[in-house]
């Protein structure tokens, strides 16, 4: 029998437009849908007390790596080639184990920050796959793609870029049943897996009818460097290449030059904008009311904590609509109702087609409580505010995906959160003695 779920005299926040005060909303684990959104109904015995918590749609992370968690700190403040060097020199030494045990430590870290889904690129296999599942998370799953003859994870296994563009739709089709995986093809950046792979990239997801996710236009130098050597932007390639075909996710897009934000645009192409990351790496800020008047998609991301350090998307969150105020000395530039809807709807589309980011009767829930019964939550206010400019990763008390608890009551119930952290810190004690930093211009 399906588990029934009730949340009841709360406070929900259908979407960055609709709240419903007093209410209650409801749903079960066998649909993962919600089944209830209206006022709260008597004689209910077996709810759960939503006084003094926001109900509203959980978080997606559009952009990241999240094996890389066991990177975090490994360069806080060096220019970017010494960033590179410092973490390329430690991820050259990362094991399978060590990828899966970064990948549970980055989940217990989204989980209780209000994150139910998130686009990856990294390394990616049906063991690591499987392990999102158990632990109950959304993915969007790319396997990065440095090259054809390149290795990308040496010390996880052997495959080389060639050998993942072949395996990816097998990938993709084991995981066909999952409602909760969609897997992705991964093509790193043109400065790394080059035109030529890219535009078999393109013909292949096309064909697959996967998306595909790719760091474009992430610093200054790529764009000049792109220009100077083909005469296109890292976009207008990708655009030339055919990847706009299909389902694309730019991560960064920081600086768009001539027609690239009409290009983005009319392809439908959503930008992953990662604040934090472009910020601390020195990458610059990304003109994002540009995009959004230009009618852009835009989700937001934390990529690595290699680049972050947190996986928070609450501060980008805030990040997000305050920046571009202090760009355009405009306050009203980005509101915090817009932020929130780049958090949730839009990388849920992103995430899957089929997703909305939104709460209502027949949509999946996917949703966080936050609670209300701390000083920074009073006065309640406008709840979105409250989410968009008062509200940390700290005050979520509950998380759901597809109406399955993963946070109940500030407790992990799908990973070992003790367990989880004594590895990983374990597993960082060992890389960092044993690191080789060297000078790599494979990522960013
Ligand atoms: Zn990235």
């Amino acid at each position: 029998m399906a588990q029934q779920t009730r949340i009841v005299g709360t406070t929900v926040v259908v979407d960055a437009d609709t709240v419903v005060t007093d209410a209650e909303i409801a749903f079960d684990a066998g649909s993962g849908r919600v089944t209830y959104l209206g006022p709260t109904r008597p004689g209910r015995v077996d709810s759960i007390d939503g006084r003094d918590r926001i109900v509203a749609p959980g978080l997606v992370n559009t952009h990241g790596h999240a094996a890389m968690s066991l990177l975090r700190g490994a360069s806080d403040d060096a220019d970017f080639p010494s960033w590179l060097a410092a973490v390329r020199g430690l991820e050259v030494g990362m094991t399978h184990a060590d990828v899966r045990a970064g990948l549970a430590l980055a989940m217990a870290e989204m989980i209780r920050s209000g994150t139910v889904g998130f686009c990856d690129m990294y390394l990616w296999d049906e063991t690591l796959l499987g392990d999102v599942v158990s632990a109950g998370l959304r993915v969007n799953a790319a396997t990065a793609i440095f090259g054809a003859d390149a290795v990308g994870y040496p010390a996880a296994t052997t495959e080389t870029g060639a050998d993942v563009l072949h395996r990816t739709a097998a990938l993709a089709a084991a995981f066909r049943g999952e409602r909760t995986v969609r897997v992705s093809y991964g093509p790193h950046a043109f400065y790394t897996a080059g035109d030529e792979l890219i535009a078999k990239v393109a013909r292949r997801s096309s064909r697959d009818g996967l998306d595909v996710h790719i760091h474009l236009s992430e610093t200054r130098a790529e764009v000049r460097a792109s220009v100077a050597d083909t005469g296109r932007s890292p976009i207008g390639r990708a655009v030339d290449a055919g990847l706009t075909d299909g389902r694309l996710l730019v991560a960064h897009a920081v600086h768009p030059v001539g027609d690239d934000v009409g290009l983005l645009a009319r392809a439908g192409v959503t930008v992953a904008h990662n604040p934090v990351s472009n910020l601390k790496l020195g990458a610059g800020i990304a003109p994002l009311a540009e995009y959004l008047s230009g009618g852009v998609r835009v989700g937001l991301g934390t990529d690595s904590a290699a680049s972050n350090n947190s996986l928070d998307l609450f501060e980008e969150l805030k990040l997000a609509a305050l920046l571009p105020r202090g760009t355009t000395l405009d306050p009203a530039a980005v509101s915090g109702a817009t932020s929130w809807r780049m958090a949730t709807a839009g990388g849920a589309a992103a995430l899957h087609p089929e997703l909305s980011g939104r709460l209502a009767v027949g949509e999946p829930a996917d949703l966080v409580m936050v609670g209300t019964d701390r000083a920074a939550g009073v006065p309640l206010g406008d709840p979105v505010a409250l989410l968009a400019f008062a509200t940390t990763g700290a005050a979520v008390t509950d998380l759901f995906v597809a109406g399955r608890g993963l946070l109940r009551a500030g407790r992990l119930t799908t990973l070992d959160e003790a367990a989880v952290r004594a590895d990983a810190a374990h597993r960082v004690d060992r890389l960092r003695a044993t690191s080789h930093p060297e000078r790599d211009d494979r990522r960013s």
